[in-house]
């Protein structure tokens, strides 16, 4: 049950300079074994940037995932409840350090079925989720509870693990976005059943190897491509299962609270992406406002739950700052993810592109001014794409469009932008930039976003927690927060007996 897949890099414009195959395996993983789903059930996945059939992948049925947590059940009452938290540190380092032995491999993964460029996977995805698995591998012995004086004596408190969690992650940063669930997870002590996304699941079967070879028992790790309808949708009613933790879209992120509601009231936590204000000042510094605005949409097509999709700039340098801003972003070398000289990878299917394309149709039926892009390209590309002048009540400034599509507006005063970026269902990153820091203190304060960078944008590092203000999401990966999420009170009260005289 293994897949072989042609993975061509590094070219030089066209000239192919390396061919490799990888392999991987194409079960389900349970109990530290591949198998096959129930019915051989399977699902076929393409290369976004070709179009062509790429591997076949088993699909997990609601009775194969009734088995993995059936399986971390079994392991968490056995051995993983008692393990020491030193081993678990010692395994989720063991796991970091393989899987940054095998970046170039996940890197490619990323890039073949996620339409990822390899040089972002490389450099940004594989080293953050490695950095992550470390941060997290820190903290296992150090969740520690209280001690408290009571009238009976004292008691004390401790932070204990759920038992059997989930995770259910998204395609558009895989591997990432698994390393910030699993960790914590692992951690803190569960059992952990990965639900990969259907679209872009390779990185888990390679990852799903590595864990056999760090070593981790059988059962305390699955991972199960499968559909969200059916394996997402199990594991969220799935009454051994108390803690789910999601990254994806707003009206599934509902619905698993909804299910999770109806069901045995299982801890849930969400993130359910942006539309994020970027505020350029005129006293910014104007050529790392532009860097940073630039990149804030254009990285991975601006599928990213953090793109700085709403650009605001200060009317004194706005007609600069655009024509500036589009000299920068309107030309990508679009192409193969693989190759060194690509800039601009496919969307990651054609209903991503279709979705993106409907959002730049409704804002062309709206009348808005365009910059650049907005051409309908061959395949699953779409151009980096920029409207300006953008109103506030536009939909495009309005709603996530999860694509390369920029909403660019003017503003005059410190007070108008913050009502501007704040005038948004979503809460999750901001970006200002200014040379002023008392301006920059005070608009950081009264934006209600759980992110704001200061003079950058993006930067979602280990050690600092990552969520969403108002409809962004609930609860917090990553930082200290984090391990909150992924354990649960358990107070103990000692009565202090007088002597017996
Ligand atoms: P999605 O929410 O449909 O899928 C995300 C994950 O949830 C996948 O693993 C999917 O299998 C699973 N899922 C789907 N339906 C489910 C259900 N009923 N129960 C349980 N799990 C389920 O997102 P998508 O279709 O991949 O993308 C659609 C939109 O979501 C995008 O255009 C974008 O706006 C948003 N999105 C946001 C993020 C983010 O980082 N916040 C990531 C991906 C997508």
């Amino acid at each position: 049950m293994r897949s072989r897949l042609l993975v061509s890099q590094r070219s030089n414009r066209g000239r192919v300079i390396q061919l490799t195959h990888l392999e991987v395996q194409t079960g389900l993983f349970i109990n530290n074994e591949f198998v096959e789903a129930k019915e051989n059930s399977t699902i076929n996945l393409d290369n976004p940037a070709t179009g062509s059939h790429l591997a076949t992948v088993s699909t997990a049925q609601v009775e194969d995932v009734d088995k993995a947590v059936a399986a971390a059940q079994v392991a968490f009452r056995a051995t993983w409840r008692t393990t020491l938290p030193r081993q678990r540190r010692n395994l989720l380092n063991k796991l970091a350090d393989l899987i940054e032995r095998d970046a170039a491999v996940f890197a490619s993964l990323e890039a073949l079925d996620a339409g990822i460029l390899y040089r972002d996977s490389v450099g940004m995805h594989v080293p953050a989720a490695v950095e992550t698995l470390r941060y997290y591998a820190g903290w296992a012995d150090k969740v520690d509870g209280e001690s408290v004086q009571l009238p009976s004596g004292f008691g004390y408190t401790r932070r204990e693990p759920f038992g059997v969690c989930a995770a259910i992650v998204p395609w558009n940063s895989p591997l990432m976005v698994t390393s910030w669930k699993l960790a914590p997870a692992i951690a803190t002590g569960n059992c952990l059943i990965i639900k990969t996304p259907e679209l872009s699941p390779l990185y888990g079967q390679k990852l799903a190897e590595l864990v056999v070879e760090a070593g981790f028992p059988p059962g305390v790790i699955s991972v199960l491509c499968g559909l969200g309808h059916v394996a997402g949708q199990r594991l969220a009613e799935h009454p051994d299962v108390w803690k789910l933790s999601f990254t994806g879209s707003p009206p599934v992120g509902r619905q698993i609270l909804a299910t999770a509601a109806r069901t045995n009231l299982k801890k849930v936590t969400l993130e359910l992406g942006g539309k994020g204000p970027s505020i350029v000042f005129s006293d910014a510094d104007f050529e790392n406002a532009l860097m940073w605005t630039s990149a804030g949409i254009t990285v991975n097509n601006g599928q990213i739950c953090a793109a700085g999709s709403r650009i605001y700039v200060q009317d004194t340098i706005y007609d600069k700052f655009v024509a500036e801003f589009s000299a920068r972003t309107r030309d990508a070398v679009a192409g193969d993810p693989l190759l060194s000289e690509t800039t601009k990878g496919p969307m990651i299917s054609k209903t991503q592109k279709d979705r993106v394309m409907s959002y730049i149709q409704k804002a062309q039926d709206e009348k808005l001014s365009l910059l650049h892009g907005g051409a309908n390209e061959p395949g699953n590309f779409v151009p980096n794409t920029a409207f300006v002048d953008v109103g506030e009540d536009s939909i495009i400034m309005r709603e996530e469009i999860f694509g390369p599509v920029a909403s660019i507006a003017r503003f005059k005063t410190e007070e108008e932008v913050i009502h501007l970026a704040n005038n948004t269902t979503y809460g999750l990153a901001s970006a200002v930039f200014t040379n002023d820091i008392s301006k920059a203190v005070r608009v950081s304060d009264a934006l209600e976003s759980g992110q704001v960078t200061i003079n950058m944008w993006g930067a979602v590092d280990a050690n600092t927690a990552f969520g969403g203000y108002k409809e962004s999401g609930v609860g917090r990966d990553l930082g200290k927060e984090a391990l909150d999420g992924w354990t649960q009170v358990k107070a103990v009260k000692i009565n202090v007996l007088a002597p017996k005289v």
